[in-house]
């Protein structure tokens, strides 16, 4: 069984990135919906109870997979925001990756928002590190996650749903990506980049 993560923060700390009543709905009810169906299909098929989060993505397609991946997506997004001012700052490491592969945090970030910005529907905007520390930007359909079929490992996240930011931003999904800057947790984000593995979160969510 599958749980909501413990997050470092109160629902109240990321206003006025997100109001307590977004974060209600958005943690409290669309993550925790995800990890209920999970959670059922997991009953109705015990070769399952044993399967890490991270292998019940690698391993399905379908309803499975759809629930198992929003679960480990939103998993990531919480654990990459912190209440502003409350993030720390990229690692020499990441930050000379930085600028090494945008000219900048400053240019990163922008193109991460136009990422956001572009993704088409529903769907989710990454920051990736490939093999040789290279860093990419991807955009991600409905569940898909990036490290799945590539050998991409996830850094930083922005989830572009509607559901994500339509209490508090109506359709202004640029200023939601726009404001999500000032509360990054690098402390999170550099671990993922000086970690070689897809950082595994399936610990924090295990009942
Ligand atoms: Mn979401």
């Amino acid at each position: 069984m599958f749980r909501l993560p413990q997050l470092e923060y109160k629902l109240t700390e990321l206003a006025p990135l997100f109001s307590e009543e977004q974060m209600q709905f958005h943690y409290g009810k669309h993550h925790a919906t995800y990890l209920e169906n999970l959670n059922k299909a997991i009953e109705a098929n015990g070769a399952l109870a044993s399967k890490t989060l991270e292998a019940l993505v690698l391993e399905n397609s379908g309803p499975l997979f759809n629930n198992a991946a929003q679960a480990w997506n939103h998993t990531f997004f919480w654990f990459n925001l912190a209440p502003k001012g409350k993030g720390g700052a990229p690692s020499a490491e990441l930050s000379a990756a930085l600028q090494k592969s945008f000219g900048g945090l400053e240019s990163m970030y922008k193109q991460f928002v136009d990422t956001g910005v572009k993704t088409f529907g529903s769907g989710w905007a990454w920051l990736c590190a490939g093999p040789e520390g290279d860093l990419k930007l991807v955009s991600t359909s409905n569940a898909e996650v990036p490290f799945k079929g590539s050998n991409l490992r996830p850094l930083l996240t922005a989830d572009v749903w509607e559901h994500a930011y339509y209490i508090d931003y109506r359709n202004r999904r640029q200023a939601f990506l726009e404001a999500m800057k000032d509360y990054l947790n690098w402390n999170f984000i550099s671990e993922n980049y000086r970690n070689k593995n897809v950082r595994s979160l399936h610990q924090s969510m295990k009942g």
